[in-house]
């Protein structure tokens, strides 16, 4: 059986979020394993360059109090995440208040770009769907036939892969591609920035991504030690960056992210059963989801009220309709597309970047990048990586009376 831990937390109270880490430890018997380590990397969201207000990235109170317990057990101590696109590393570390938190505790913060990258072969079949262009004909003719079986690699950050033992740092999040993102998808971090939005091209399908993802955590399992969720605030509605930031005031804890994730996507009011990823992984691993325990302050079905999952369920629908054989009627109906307010949008070019089919241009005339429909995918990376929340997904109006 697995148990995962849930304990209440209003705030980020260092020294209350401590004790939380510590007892969460001491009741999934981590502690002795804390007494033969010599050195831990810690993976926290760092999605983007937000403040640790907006509940996107790993609030730093929340990882200073576990480097203050690791610091009690003399475990050399280093950072790592790989922002999307072309995200500057050194402004994320600094706007998600990382750069404060190194120079405080003396921890090392390592860059993929310069520490190096190792690569795996691919473990799942994805089947690939035609990237969607009016001279594309086997998207036309409805997107099922795709299944161009390409022998892509993954690219992992070498200090990951090189590194002694992993304690997983997730956030509590809806994702719209995804529906939810916690333990598992924050692993996807490990694949550096760029290369993120080719495993996008892909797998633009969200279930087919799905399976990426997973193939991604199984590469990193068994160096992750510990899972620690901050879901005191995190996000509903359009996550996994421009929903809305909610104090959940929970932390879960637990030595396997599936079962983190299973007890956490619960909580938040989804089927965790039909979570990809989840399911995915689950089966991937082994892992029997009626042998989960949801241990602490909560009741086992416990489900936290007045969260918007609702956004994330109806937009993921959408997301999937593409690549069935009712596309185009469904594609009349459900629409969504991203769009750009001008008055947000300060043309910095991140989101034209990181487009993994060149589906954004940005010109002098226009105040906004101006969209390809026919070359978009949908991959949402570009809503994910906007610094400014200028990008959202704009949607049909009957997706829209759905969602309300
Ligand atoms: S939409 Fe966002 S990422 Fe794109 S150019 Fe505007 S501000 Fe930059
Ligand atoms: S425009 Fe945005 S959603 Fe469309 S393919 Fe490019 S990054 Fe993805």
């Amino acid at each position: 059986m697995l148990k995962v831990i849930v304990r209440r937390c209003k705030n980020y109270d260092r020294e209350k979020i401590k004790r939380i880490i510590y007892e969460i430890f001491s009741s999934q018997k981590f502690l002795n394993r804390l007494n033969n380590l010599d050195s831990v990397l810690l993976k926290p969201n760092l999605l983007g360059p937000y403040s640790p207000e907006k509940g996107v990235t790993t609030h730093p109170e929340f990882i200073a109090a576990l480097i203050e317990i690791l610091k009690d057990y003399n475990i050399k101590i280093s950072l790592l995440d790989n922002p999307g696109g072309t995200v500057k590393y050194e402004k994320v570390l600094h706007d998600t208040g990382m750069e404060d938190l190194s120079k405080k505790y003396d921890i090392e913060i390592l860059n993929s770009a310069i520490s190096g990258i190792r690569k795996f072969r691919r473990f799942t079949s994805v089947r690939q769907l035609p990237v969607r262009r009016p001279d594309n004909p086997r998207f036309n003719r409805g997107g099922m036939e795709g299944g161009a079986d390409e022998n892509i690699e993954y690219i992992i950050s070498k200090p990951v892969v090189e590194c002694e033992a992993i304690i997983n740092l997730p956030k509590m999040k809806t994702h719209t591609l995804t529906l939810f993102t916690g333990a598992i998808k924050n692993c996807y971090g490990v694949v550096p920035g760029l290369a993120k939005s080719n495993y996008h091209r892909i797998a633009p399908n969200p279930t087919e991504f799905a399976k990426i993802v997973v193939d991604i955590y199984k590469i990193v399992k068994d160096k992750i030690v510990f899972n620690l969720m901050d879901g005191i605030v995190g996000m509903d509605g359009d996550g996994p960056s421009s929903g809305d930031t909610k104090n959940f005031g929970v932390i879960l804890g637990g030595t396997d992210a599936v079962a983190l994730d299973f007890c956490a996507s619960r909580m938040m009011g989804y089927n965790p059963k039909k979570i990809p990823t989840i399911k995915f992984a689950a089966d991937q691993t082994q892992i029997s989801l009626d042998d989960i325990r949801l241990i602490g302050d909560f009741s086992e079905n416990f489900v936290l009220k007045n969260i918007n999952i609702r956004k994330s369920k109806i937009t993921n629908l959408i997301l999937n309709s593409f690549s069935t054989p009712l596309k185009n009627v469904f594609q009349k109906l459900f629409w969504a597309y991203p769009a750009y307010n001008p008055e947000k949008c300060t043309k910095c070019g991140i989101c034209v970047k990181s487009c993994p089919t060149s589906a954004l241009k940005i010109s002098k005339e226009s105040p906004i990048p101006q969209l390809n429909r026919d070359k978009c995918i949908l991959c949402l990376c570009c809503i994910e990586m906007c610094p400014e929340n200028a990008a959202y997904l704009e949607k049909s109006f009957i997706a829209k009376y759905l969602i309300k």
